[in-house]
């Protein structure tokens, strides 16, 4: 992801918890070391810029199924002020009911003041965290995640959903179906990512991948509580307008 300019920011999800979807900027994830990631360079320092960007974006928001998924590289903390308040806004006049965002783990102490503000306007926030794995020796190893727990009642005690990432050479069918099975019993939904090409050193493995979409996909691909990203544009965002 080195020109993130393109990007396409809006789209719609009508399958699984129907909902819209807005990729925005913010000044950039803190922790920017997640060994698989070249999300983190979609950021800008100037908070005018990003306001500019977002706002043309959150204009796009209809209401239409009420619910609305902010994602952002890094949390929800990152993004401006003005993006905060337009979101306000929006949710208020749109008649959004359920607000999606995301968070990384150092970020983890703003989400109940988040919460609880958009709370009193009617709004029910809910948090999605990328654990990746449950596995916290892999995960810190190989991902170098930060996310200082394998507990997962200590993280489902600040996230509602989680995202996992399949599909990387040392994962294996029970590996990804225990991590599955934990997260659909702490968290109310799983976002399963299959890791793609991209500019980092770690490569998808297709040995995995094909394991994944052999006994793994077919069992859970009709779950309503489970979202599958083969690609990880699948949402509709973050791919490049032609
Ligand atoms: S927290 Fe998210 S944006 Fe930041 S480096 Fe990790 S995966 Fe990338």
């Amino acid at each position: 992801m080195s020109d993130t300019t393109q990007l396409i920011r809006y789209s719609v999800i009508t399958e699984k918890n129907p909902r819209e979807i807005v990729l925005l900027r913010g000044n950039g994830c803190k922790w920017r070391r997640c060994c698989f990631c070249d999300y983190h360079l979609d950021f800008d320092l100037n908070p005018q810029l990003n306001f500019q960007l977002n706002s043309a974006v959150l204009d796009q928001v209809t209401g239409q199924f009420k619910h609305l998924e902010v994602i952002n590289s890094g949390s929800f903390s990152d993004l401006d002020k003005d993006t905060m308040n337009q979101i306000k806004n929006i949710c208020v006049n749109k008649g959004i009911t359920h607000l999606y965002f995301e968070c990384h783990w150092m970020d983890r102490h703003h989400i109940q003041a988040l919460k609880n503000e958009f709370q009193s306007l009617g709004v029910n926030v809910q948090i999605k965290g990328g654990v990746e794995t449950f596995d916290m020796e892999y995960r810190e190893s190989v991902f170098s995640k930060g996310i200082d727990t394998d507990n997962p009642l200590e993280i489902a005690a600040y996230y509602d959903q989680i995202c996992l990432l399949f599909g990387v050479a040392g994962q294996t069918l029970s590996s990804m179906e225990q991590d599955l099975e934990t997260g659909l019993k702490y968290f109310n939904r799983v976002c399963i990512n299959i890791m793609v090409e991209n500019s980092t050193k770690i490569k998808p493995d297709q040995q995995v991948i094909s394991i994944f979409m052999d006994k793994i996909y077919p069992k859970y691909i009709n779950n309503p509580r489970v979202d599958i990203l083969i690609n990880n544009t699948d949402f509709g965002v973050g791919g490049k307008n032609e």
